[in-house]
């Protein structure tokens, strides 16, 4: 068992790597993190300060949760006082919106992916007015697997997120500083330092989702083959596009039905 300073020195390790390869952060810019107030976003804050410290990192960052009413903090002041206890400043964005459009069925009723477009959009909002060139969210590898295997199963693509996603003509980036982190590796650091919290409420669409069958499956193979795991983050690396179809992808409705 490694003790909390060890643990966090590899977590942190993991921070840099993702930072030196996918390039994320830049010296003296500002940039707003997501923060929904479930353990990942707040793994995101406290690594992230440990990283700056110990990496000796100039760059400001700003705490943003968007309220759109539909998972309320369950303590806002317990969610400022985490994150200016790290010198990171807080925002609050209240979102009237994105409620009516989901419970007035506004749009083809897709209550997460609107919940989670409309968020995104008002968090670039909240980055422009400070003018942030980066918004981070808090995505783990084992987000970035299951994503491939949900575009695979349910959106026909071979796709999933990536470390660092440039939007309007590479003027602006979303970035996922956690991306080389699992998802066990946060809960064990937040038991370990004492810091296991879930500041996110109920929220009535959160049924048993796409997600979460996936994870099943997942779990299941990685119980039966530890490997699994692994070949699947190597596999992220690796896309053979001489052994896909995708030249006759003009005439795939005619070739499949
Ligand atoms: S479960 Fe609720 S809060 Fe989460 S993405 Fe879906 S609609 Fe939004």
């Amino acid at each position: 068992m490694f003790s909390l300073k060890k643990y966090r020195k590899i977590l942190v390790n993991k921070v840099y790597r993702a930072d030196r390869y996918f390039n994320l952060f830049s010296e003296g810019e500002t940039v707003i993190l997501g923060i929904s107030g479930g353990e990942d976003s707040l793994f995101m804050a406290d690594i992230l300060y440990h990283y700056k410290i110990q990496f000796n990192r100039n760059f400001k960052i700003i705490g943003v949760h968007v309220d759109n009413g539909l998972k309320p903090l369950k303590d806002t002041e317990k969610l400022r006082k985490f994150l200016e206890d790290r010198g990171i400043e807080f925002e609050y964005v209240k979102d009237e919106d994105t409620v009516h459009i989901i419970e007035n069925r506004l749009k083809p009723f897709k209550p997460c992916y609107i919940c989670a477009k409309e968020r995104r959009k008002r968090l670039i909002y909240k980055a422009k007015e400070k003018g942030a060139p980066k918004i981070a969210l808090a995505h783990t590898i084992d987000d970035a697997i299951e994503t491939l295997l949900l575009n695979i199963f349910y959106a026909r693509e071979i796709s999933t997120m990536v470390p660092k996603q440039p939007l309007f003509s590479e003027s602006f980036f979303v970035i996922r500083p956690i991306i080389l982190i699992e998802k066990e590796e946060i809960l064990r650091y937040l038991h370990l330092a004492g810091l296991y919290e879930n500041l996110e409420g109920e929220c009535p669409y959160a049924e048993k989702s796409r997600r979460e069958t996936v994870r099943e499956i997942l779990s299941y193979l990685y119980k039966k083959d530890p490997q699994v795991k692994k070949n699947l983050k190597y596999s992220l690396f690796e896309c053979k596009q001489d052994y896909l179809w995708k030249k006759f992808r003009e005439y795939r409705k005619k070739i499949i039905g």
